[in-house]
This record gives structure tokens, C-alpha cells and sequence, in this order.
């Protein structure tokens, strides 16, 4: 790496999976407010609807995620509640328009096929679904059966991504999560004998005790089982703010210069593969609607990541799930215990968010637009001008060759793309150097 992109590299920034960050949600949002939120939106709104599952069989030492470990009929009780706070956001919706179903976690596939089948005729009843729906699950490779399979098949499932991380021995064992390769390559077998062919895996760089070789192994055993997309994260060493994460060894931690080569590698092995570069760190093939929206500049990032369509209204169900509408951003309280106290006293379970200003609709565009396409033109949003404060920072950016700056508009080139996400702080009016609330920018 060259030594002068070291300091970059060793910076924390935002994700940018919203704007401003959730660190900046607030409790001036509360359930009354997002009550009117789903009242305003018309009835030919679409929606995207995102079930988070917060169970886990087990905690992996590395997750950064808001999840909690099984335990004997919670989930029965938990499924019960989830269809409460689906009642409760219906009843106050006129919308039945539904683009897109995703299930995230946690592990999804904790819910036994009759769980599942309950929570899907429940979204059946209240929603308009179609064989168009996207409809994708995340899924532990471990706990994939042949029952869940068809189970996902009947109801329509059309994407199914795999966590794998990593395919290291040693790797997998420094993490606190075992599932070797075999045990991926029967998980995919019995999805593809299911009829669920459209896979997506991610995988993860910067892990402990994982070098350049570890990820390159991992690459070329992942591609192999030929995934229509992959997704190549960096890992967050956050332990301050994820106290499982410290029964990993810091010390064996890849540093920012190795994390740099380890992201550069990903990209250079993925496109020799066929896969196309889509956004900051995904690969897609050229014929998946993902690879489709990036090369038509239509790409979207929401709390899922990238996306493929532009739904009026992302609705989250389930504790700390988040929801993004015209007028901002309205989170589920955090914890199981309050948040099914409070649905099951009829209350939308919201513990913050954001109300969006004209300003902050702006600077969301912007970022969105950096993060997705790597290029902007500032003139439809008034140019430079109108982002003074950018503009200073993005010129030392511009010198260190990081953006390329021609009249109102800025690109990232390819060898620069590890650094979208401080090139998108630099529109961050929220954004403070000195937080570290975040994770390093590469
Ligand atoms: S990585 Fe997945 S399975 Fe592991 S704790 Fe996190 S959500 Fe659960």
C-alpha cells in the first residue's frame, strides 16, 4: 500500500447504510410519530419488508449484530409477537404493495418450517404478494435441512445468502464459528435440489489469523460453488462497542496496510472470475439485477446493503429493526423482553430515529449516490456551492488521489473504490473526526 494512504486507511467512517448514521437516531421519534409515518404513505406506495430474526444457536465471537441465543420455546412465543407487530403496521397502512421480502438476523432458518409457514401466510394475509416479489433469507449453512428448503421453495423464496466468511480451518476456529467446506457444499446442494439456485455468500476480510492466502483459498472454494453474487465485508473489530468480539485476539488481527492488500485481492481474483464490481463491496454477475442497476447508475443502499429496486418505504419487523420511510427513519427498541411489552400493549415498539430535513434529504442523495455509482455530479444539487464544506475536504482527498475532481463533479477511480466511505463522510454534516463509533474505513 502506498505509505501515504496508510492515515486513510486507519480512519473510522460510517457505512452509509443511512444517512445521517443510526449513531445520530434520537428519541424524538417515537411510536405516535412513525404511526403517522405509515398513515401518509398512499395507497399505491410499495413497500419492502424486512422480518429481522434475532436468534442465533450460537454466538460467533466476530458478529456485530443485534442477536440472542436460543432457548427452549422462546421462538414459538417470539413468531407469535412478530405477527402482533405485523397486525399493528398493517392496521395502520393503506399500502398492500409489496416489492420485496427479505428475512435477516440472526439466523432465519432458527424457525422450524411450520414457524416459518406461519409468519409467511400471516404476510400472505396482509399484503399483496405476487410470484414478482423478490422474496430472499439469510441463512446459517449449518442449520440448512431439506425440509427448510422446500419449506422456503413453496413459499416463494427466489434468493438465499449463505454466511460463509471464510473456508479456514484456523480462520473459522479464531472467530468461534466452525462449518467447513463440505458442510457449505451440502448446504448449497440441498438448496439447489430445492429449486433455490439464485445464491448470494458473503464473505469476510480482516479477519483474525487471516492472511492474504486464507482469503484467496476462501475465494476460489466460494467461487466453485458458482453464487450469482458475493459480497466481501470488512471485518469490524469493534470490542467497546460488541463485547463478544473480546475473545478475539486483537493481536492477531490483520493491520490496515494487509486489510488494504486483503480488499484489493478480493477484487482483482472475484473480476478474473467473471464477477462484476458492484458498489464498494459486492460482486454480482453480469446477468443479476444487482450487476444490472450498477451498470444503469439505478443501485440503492438501504439497511440490507445494496439493492436492486427503489421501494417508497423500507418496513422493519422485530426487535432493533429499522425503518426507513419518505420522512426518515424509526427504529424497533433493541431488546426482546420490551420490545414484545410494548406490542403486546398495541404500541409500535420505536425507541429512536430520525426526522429527515430538506438538508439532510440532500446530503442522503449525495452519499447514496457516491456509495452506489462511485461518481456524482453535484449540479442537480446545486453544485459545490452549495457544499462548501466538502468541497475543502474532498480537494486534500483530490491531492492524495482519491477522487478525481472535473468541474461540479468527483469520481472514484477503481484502485481508489476501498475508499468510498470517507469520500461519502466528507458530505457527512453529522460526521465527527474524532467519533469512534464507527468501524476503520477499509
Ligand atoms: S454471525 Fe450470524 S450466526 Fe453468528 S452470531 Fe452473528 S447472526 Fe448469529
Amino acid at each position: 500500500m502506498d505509505p501515504h494512504l496508510l492515515p486513510y486507511a486507519e480512519r473510522q467512517a460510517p457505512r452509509y447504510t443511512s444517512y445521517p448514521s443510526a449513531n445520530h437516531f434520537d428519541s424524538s421519534v417515537d411510536a405516535t410519530m412513525y404511526d403517522g409515518w405509515l398513515r401518509a404513505l398512499g395507497e399505491s406506495s410499495t413497500l419492502s419488508l424486512y422480518l429481522h430474526i434475532p436468534y442465533c444457536r450460537q454466538l460467533c465471537w466476530y458478529c456485530g449484530c443485534n442477536t440472542f441465543l436460543t432457548r427452549g420455546g422462546d421462538i414459538a412465543d417470539f413468531v407469535t409477537t412478530l405477527m402482533m407487530e405485523i397486525d399493528l403496521v398493517a392496521s395502520a397502512l393503506s399500502s398492500r404493495n409489496v416489492d420485496e421480502i427479505h428475512w435477516g438476523g440472526g439466523t432465519p432458518n432458527v424457525l422450524s418450517p411450520a414457524e416459518f409457514r406461519r409468519l409467511w401466510h400471516h404476510l400472505d394475509f396482509w399484503f399483496d404478494l405476487s410470484p414478482q416479489t423478490q422474496h430472499g433469507i439469510e441463512l446459517d449453512p449449518r442449520y440448512v435441512t431439506v425440509e427448510l428448503a422446500t419449506t422456503y421453495a413453496d413459499a416463494g423464496v427466489t434468493r438465499v445468502s449463505l454466511g460463509i466468511q471464510d473456508l479456514n480451518p484456523h480462520v473459522q476456529e479464531a472467530i468461534g464459528r466452525v462449518q467447513p467446506f463440505e458442510l457449505v457444499h451440502d448446504a448449497v446442494q440441498i438448496l439447489r435440489n430445492a429449486g433455490l439456485s439464485d445464491l448470494s455468500f458473503d464473505l469476510v476480510y480482516g479477519l483474525p489469523e487471516q492472511t492474504s492466502d486464507d482469503l484467496a483459498r476462501t475465494i476460489k472454494l466460494a467461487a466453485d460453488l458458482e453464487p450469482r453474487r458475493i459480497a466481501v465485508f470488512g471485518y469490524a473489530h469493534v470490542p467497546w462497542f460488541k463485547r463478544r468480539q473480546r475473545l478475539i485476539n486483537a493481536d492477531t488481527l490483520p493491520g490496515s496496510s494487509e486489510r488494504h492488500e486483503q480488499a484489493e485481492l478480493a477484487q482483482r481474483l472475484l473480476t478474473d472470475l467473471g464477477y462484476e464490481s458492484v458498489g464498494l463491496d459486492h460482486y454480482a454477475r453480469s446477468d443479476e439485477p444487482l450487476a444490472i442497476a450498477a451498470r444503469a447508475k439505478s443501485l440503492r443502499r438501504n439497511f440490507q446493503g445494496y439493492v436492486a429496486s427503489a421501494s417508497d418505504a423500507l418496513i422493519g419487523f422485530g426487535p432493533s429493526a429499522i425503518s426507513q420511510l419518505p420522512v426518515g427513519y424509526a427504529q424497533n427498541i433493541p431488546t426482546i423482553g420490551a420490545w414484545r411489552q410494548a406490542v403486546e400493549s398495541d404500541v409500535l415498539p420505536i425507541a429512536r430515529g430520525h426526522m429527515q430535513t430538506a438538508e439532510d434529504l440532500r446530503r442522503a442523495a449525495v452519499i447514496q449516490t457516491i456509495m452506489c455509482d462511485l461518481e456524482i455530479d453535484l449540479a442537480p444539487w446545486g453544485g459545490w456551492e452549495k457544499f462548501p464544506d466538502a468541497q475543502v475536504l474532498v480537494a486534500q482527498l483530490a491531492a492524495d488521489g482519491i477522487v478525481e475532481l472535473h468541474d461540479s463533479s468527483l469520481t472514484i477511480p477503481p484502485s481508489m473504490r476501498q475508499f468510498s466511505r470517507l469520500v461519502a463522510m466528507t458530505f457527512d454534516a453529522y460526521a465527527s473526526p474524532s467519533s469512534t463509533a464507527h468501524s476503520r474505513a477499509i
